[in-house]
């Protein structure tokens, strides 16, 4: 029996995850759930999985969540202390599957429990890396990677020692881009960047996929989770997506970790880590793929990715204040207020202003950090258009 807390439970990892326990009601009891503003959605999976404690982090939410609640002795709570209270309750495991940097605190309030996190929140690895995973070492907490890149590399690192490890390749299905000329994907509009090939995921990851930004925060968190150094990780486009990570070793040999395109095989590993559990993906017919293919990334046309690589080599706040930026940035596309290639272009004004400097040591330091990268990338939009009208 492993006891688990759910943060993000009403998300797209989230749901998936779900949708594993409860095809292993008896192995995974819920200690807590958490979502931001979704209160009828976290109710019901509450209730459904007899969680102690369901807690929304926009507290706008909280009366909805408190009444769907009433009468059933689950206790509730609201604002983003009611999430890290959640994480820190005590759990034997913590899934960590908010999306953007407010997954740090909740985070660090798992890890200074000594709970073991199974990580997807890869943007607080982004903005705090040193922060989370030193936290974790200092407390001999199990960092488990369900970004399913990093969980093919922790599943081909296994047993190995990283003295002897050349080279961490991290695939990419290239997104809906991936044969766009530039002046196409400068004048793509959401839905078109919301068309992920292979996954169905949340708006926030699905259009960093689409600029390849996404492969960039992938590969500071590689850089993180494994301590690896920049010049030792590539990205590589996988357009089928079989193929989800691969370790070369000092001898020649590459190992590598296939399945599915479907976040339940690396949620379904980590869940049962080191135990394997039974999952319900499709398996894979090899002789009906018959062809896998791989590319260099466009640096040009995908220039997020060059900025990602940039910042994780500069090292310091350079990566944390990318992930704000980019934040910002991909919510005012959403929003219909800037273009596509506007993201990028905010995201390297934003670090050329901002991104010099030590990376924080302290969440005070982060916060600081965060805050003025938003207000800056905010300033950077509002002069711009206020150039063009
Ligand atoms: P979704 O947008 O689908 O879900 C996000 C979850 O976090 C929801 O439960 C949401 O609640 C909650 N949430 C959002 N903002 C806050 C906040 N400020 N405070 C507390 N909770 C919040 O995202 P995904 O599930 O797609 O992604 C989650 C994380 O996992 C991201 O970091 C992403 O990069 C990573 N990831 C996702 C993959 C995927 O296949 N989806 C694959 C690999 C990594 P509500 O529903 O109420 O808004």
């Amino acid at each position: 029996m492993r006891r688990l807390t759910i943060l993000g439970a009403t998300g797209s990892v989230g749901t998936s995850a779900l949708d594993i326990v409860a095809r292993h009601r008896h192995r995974f009891p819920i200690e807590a759930v958490t979502a931001n503003g979704d209160a009828a959605g976290l109710a019901r999976i509450a209730r459904d999985h007899g969680a102690r404690f369901a807690a929304v982090a926009d507290e706008a939410a909280y009366p909805a969540l408190r009444e769907a609640l009433a009468g059933t002795g689950i206790e509730t709570g609201a604002g983003p202390a009611a999430v890290a209270a959640a994480a820190a309750r005590p759990a034997d495991m913590v899934l960590a599957a908010i999306s953007g940097a407010a997954g740090v605190e909740p985070v660090l309030a798992a890890i200074g429990q000594g709970t073991t996190v199974a990580l997807a929140n890869k943007e607080s690895l982004v903005a705090a890396g040193a922060l989370v995973m030193g936290s974790a070492r200092a407390r001999g907490v199990q960092v488990l990677p369900v970004d399913s890149e990093h969980n093919a590399v922790f599943q081909a690192l296994a047993g190995s020692r990283m003295e002897d490890v050349e080279t961490v390749w991290i695939t990419a299905s290239g997104g809906p881009f991936r044969t766009w000329d530039a002046a196409a994907i400068a004048a793509a509009r959401p839905e078109d960047a919301l068309k992920h090939p292979n996954y169905t995921m949340g708006a926030k990851v699905t259009v960093d996929s689409a600029g390849l930004m996404n492969k960039g925060l992938e590969l500071i968190e590689a850089h993180h989770l494994f301590s690896l150094p920049p010049d030792r990780l590539r990205a590589l486009i996988h357009p089928q997506q079989v193929v989800h990570g691969m370790v070369g070793y000092r001898d020649g040999s590459i190992v590598a970790q296939l399945g599915a395109a479907d976040m339940r095989v690396p949620i379904a590993h980590c869940l049962g880590f080191p135990d394997r559990i039974d999952g319900p993906s499709r398996r894979l017919d090899f002789a009906a793929i018959a062809t896998l293919t791989f590319e260099e990334p466009d640096l040009v046309r995908f220039p997020a990715l060059r900025l990602a690589i940039e910042a994780m080599t500069a090292g310091g706040r350079a990566p944390t204040v990318l992930n704000a930026a980019n934040e910002v940035a991909v919510e005012a596309f959403l929003a219909r207020r800037i273009g596509f290639a506007d993201i990028a272009r905010i995201v390297e004004r934003v670090l050329e202003e901002e991104g010099v400097g030590p990376a924080p040591a302290t969440l005070d330091d982060l916060w600081l950090i965060d805050h003025a990268a938003r207000q800056r990338a905010a300033a950077t939009m509002l002069n711009a258009s206020a150039a063009a009208s």
